[in-house]
């Protein structure tokens, strides 16, 4: 079998080091952005049996022929045990949450399960280093589109809301795209949030609706989150706002369909972490506390931030400006936010889009650097500093991770009065 891949990025290496430890041949690269190798449309698709497409390519526009496209995700599932179980997560935001959500309580129970995907390593990688009963797979609407053959055992979309529609178009099309992997689990076995979004498509009666106000399924009550068959109490969850609730019912719904929950399960969540970069509560000083929320890169998850606070919140919004809607969080943002300061390349456009309905004081800074110094010169007591950028890191920083740990630096460093150099 000889293998070309296309693009040689996080999931183009993890599938390399996949092939390699079934010391499969190759599989020639090619990537336009790597001097070192050719281009990709050089590639002689006749000359393999197979072609990786890395999630960032779109595979119709270069003519591969149907047949012999796959994934760094369906060549991992390729060579699973046939007995080992895998837990789908897609949606617009929550899933990293819901993934490492579903592990911690996997985990707890006592199952031997790991979890991959967009987040952190691929499942590539984790395939190709050893064998697990559960693999719990976070998945992008760019690694759905690649799948033809594939099954998982349990699956969510928690939410879809727009996003990536530069690569869609429109909000219909970015909806079948994450709805196209229904075909890869059986309805019984699939997890949606309930909302207006699905109302044109034609879905199986099977499949489960989580309630977004947890009136219907899960049913909350005296913090008695229940389920029917199982119940916890989430008096002591630690993760912050309405949202992390939701993503612990998602979380619960597919830990269940492949491990089984029964009856009072509160032990489970006494411990559940979230991760870093997500409505963290990093530092508290003087009544102000600050919160890293980097991980927002859409203008949806800045306002489910902001929900989660009662208000006072000096927020930080900026970076590379997304293909999205500001205008929607004017009313919120008059609401919670006592300052806001925008930063960045973005800082212009966003100002533009709230100038006319935001009446709060807005302060424009070039960087995150002078952004922070601001921030904490206005702070008073019973504050909250929130960075939820709603924009992508892609101005100033590598990633959202490099962006939420310079800003917790910068904080905790002026913190403790050394000063910043910005
Ligand atoms: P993703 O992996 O989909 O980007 P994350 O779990 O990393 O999602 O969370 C990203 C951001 O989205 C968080 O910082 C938070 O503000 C927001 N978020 C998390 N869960 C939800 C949810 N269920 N609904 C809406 N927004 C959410």
């Amino acid at each position: 079998m000889r293998y070309a891949l296309l693009g040689y990025g996080v999931s183009g290496r993890g599938a390399e080091k996949l092939l390699k430890s079934k010391n499969i041949h190759g599989p020639d690269i090619f990537d336009d952005t790597i001097q070192s190798y050719p281009s990709v449309s050089s590639c002689d698709f006749e000359r393999y049996d197979k072609v990786i497409v890395s999630p960032g390519i779109t595979p119709d526009k270069i003519n591969i022929p149907a047949n012999k496209v796959t994934s760094e995700v369906e060549i991992a599932y390729e060579t699973l045990l046939p007995d080992a179980k895998i837990v789908g997560i897609t949606g617009t935001n929550g899933k990293s949450t819901i993934t490492y959500l579903t592990w911690q309580i996997l985990k707890q129970l006592g199952a031997d399960a790991v979890y991959c995907g967009n987040i952190g390593r691929t499942f590539s990688e984790v395939v190709a280093e050893n064998n697990y009963n559960i693999y719990v797979v976070e998945l992008s609407s760019y690694q759905i589109d690649l799948l033809k053959n594939f099954r998982m055992d349990a699956f969510c979309i928690c939410n879809v809301t727009p996003d990536h529609l530069d690569r869609y178009r429109d909000m219909k099309r970015y909806t079948a795209s994450k709805l196209a992997a229904l075909k890869f689990v059986d309805a019984e076995k699939s997890y949606l949030l309930k909302s207006t979004v699905f109302e044109d498509f034609n879905i199986s009666k099977s499949i489960n609706f989580i309630d977004p106000e947890l009136k219907k399924f899960p049913v909350i009550k005296n913090n008695i989150l229940d389920f029917g068959r199982f119940y916890a109490d989430i008096g002591s969850y630690s993760l912050p706002g309405r949202h992390n609730i939701l993503n612990l019912a998602f979380a619960m719904c597919l830990a269940d369909e492949v491990y089984g929950l029964k009856g009072d399960v509160s032990s489970v969540v006494f411990s559940l972490q979230s991760l870093e970069h997500r409505c963290e509560k990093f530092a508290e000083s003087k009544e102000v506390q600050y919160i890293n929320d980097s991980k927002s890169t859409n203008p949806e998850s800045t306002m489910t931030a902001l929900n989660a606070l009662n208000g006072n919140v000096i927020l930080l919004m900026g970076g590379r400006i997304k293909n999205a809607d500001y205008t929607g969080m004017t009313k919120l943002i008059n609401k919670l936010v006592k300052k806001l300061i925008l930063f960045g390349e973005a800082a212009d456009s966003l100002n533009r889009q709230f100038e006319a309905n935001v009446d709060v004081e807005t302060q424009i800074c070039a960087g995150l650097a002078e952004a922070v110094d601001y921030a904490l010169l206005s702070a008073e007591a019973g504050d909250t500093v929130l960075l939820s950028p709603g924009c992508s890191s892609f101005d100033c920083f590598s990633n959202f991770e490099e962006r939420g740990k310079y800003f917790k630096d910068a904080v905790n460093k002026k913190l403790k009065g050394c000063g910043l150099n910005a």
